[in-house]
């Protein structure tokens, strides 16, 4: 078939036809299929059941240093979890903070910190005229509802398939002390897939920004989690990029096991300087006494190392790997050579990207809601929920069953056919 804007106006106005009585058929089968949220499958879930048998009546829940993991205490984690989680992010383990079962709550809770007591001995951000954030395009709408939250400017930075726009990124911190921080999801991101390179990883970590009390928030949240065995992205790791750069407070790293165990039941995590720690142990004194340090040690049992952990997201990836794979042919095939939008093929995380003709994202979610399938709301890739050219659409393909995604992946097509068709046509 010919790309649509190449078509004449009765042969457009034929395959609109066509479409509309497919479409219709779509809408007589009452589905109720979903593709809106990055949720693992039960299958997924079912993985890490084992988690139920690490531990039992019987087991001893002390620690290799005699902390016994029921009582009180060890506010930043037991050592045994740093180990873990230090090898699962590629730091070392004095300088992770296990916290409890969500990064993005930590996300928030390090943006309430600053917000109401400052970094470091800044000016709490509360107290000031104005803070701006950068937020690079399409990203997390969970990340820029948190700035939304606190009243924060969002200022969109484009990104490609080599992560953010340095230069604007550089030249906007470099000159606007009231930009506080950016969101990065730098390895398989949300939504995208996409994994920054080496020279922009080197370049955020040579950042001078004119506040002094900026962050780079460092959201790892698909650090192993790969699509392939064979085809990997692998990031510089940017603690020891920023510590070799003369930076070393420059960034907070976040991760969780959310999608490698229980989303809502894992352990999260930050990796960062020695004076971010110690200035964020002030707070958290007054916070906790500690996290669930069984649920930590569940942990550690239940992989043994990072080997395990290893192990365990190959079979996760065996799981997702035909879904993500299935959708990328359905994109191919019915939308190939059509012109009427692109999208990502990620080698690893939960997402695919796809851009659909400028004006057209609303409708076409539209489209599948009417016909009983829910992607996440266009819009929600950028801040504010506003894309201003209306084309960005997530697809997340873990959820769902295969048959049942097969079926979604398709309207979805469809549906991106007919309002591109429509739009073309008008
Ligand atoms: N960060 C990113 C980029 C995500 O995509 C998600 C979940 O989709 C999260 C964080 C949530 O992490 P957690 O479950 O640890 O709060």
């Amino acid at each position: 078939m010919k790309p649509y804007r190449e078509m004449s106006k009765e042969e457009l106005a034929s395959e609109i036809e066509q479409l509309r009585a497919e479409y219709r058929k779509y809408q007589g089968m009452e589905l109720n299929l979903n593709m809106s949220r990055g949720k693992p499958c039960k299958e997924q879930l079912d993985l890490s059941m084992g988690l139920m048998d690490a531990l039992n009546s019987d087991a001893d829940l002390m620690c290799e240093d005699g902390t016994d993991c029921r009582n009180y205490g060890v506010l930043t984690g037991i050592q045994e979890a740093k180990v873990l989680i230090g090898d699962m992010m590629e730091n070392n383990p004095d300088d992770i903070i296990i916290y409890g079962n969500s990064s993005l709550n930590v996300m928030y809770d390090t943006i309430a910190r600053a917000y109401t007591h400052g970094i470091m001995g800044n000016k709490p951000w509360c107290k000031l005229d104005k803070v701006k954030w950068l937020c690079p395009v399409p990203g997390y709408d969970r990340h820029f509802g948190i700035t939304e939250y606190f009243g924060f400017e969002m200022i969109p930075v484009p990104t490609d398939e080599n992560g953010p726009d340095m230069d604007m990124v550089e030249k906007l911190v470099s000159e606007d002390d009231a930009i506080k921080g950016i969101w990065c999801v730098p390895k398989y991101a949300n939504p995208s897939g996409i994994s920054y390179s080496d020279d922009v990883v080197r370049r955020f970590a040579r950042l001078k920004p004119a506040a002094k009390d900026f962050r780079i928030f460092w959201d790892n949240a698909y650090g192993i989690h790969h699509l392939y065995d064979d085809r990997q992205d692998y990031l510089i790791e940017i603690l020891a990029e920023c510590k070799r750069a003369g930076n070393p407070d420059l960034v907070y790293k976040f991760a969780s096991t959310s999608k490698i165990t229980f989303p809502g039941s894992g352990i999260a995590a930050m990796a960062t300087s020695p004076n971010n720690m110690a200035d964020i142990v002030k707070t958290m004194t007054r916070q906790t006494i500690g996290h669930d340090k069984v649920n930590q040690l569940r942990h550690v049992r239940f992989f043994g190392d990072i080997h395990g952990m290893v192990e365990h997201m190959r079979k996760h990836a065996d799981i997702i790997r035909p879904k993500f794979e299935m959708v990328e042919d359905i994109l191919q095939e019915n939308l190939g050579e059509l012109g009427v939008g692109s999208w990502t093929v990620p080698k690893g995380g939960y997402f695919i990207s796809f851009d659909a003709l400028e004006g057209c994202a609303k409708d076409i979610v539209a489209y599948c809601k009417k016909a009983g399938v829910e992607m996440t709301g266009a819009g929600a890739t950028w801040p504010y929920g506003k894309d201003p050219k209306d084309s960005n659409i997530r697809i997340a393909p873990t959820y769902p069953s295969l048959a049942d995604l097969k079926i979604a992946a398709t309207l979805f097509t469809l549906c991106t056919r007919l309002v591109s068709a429509q739009k073309i046509y008008e």
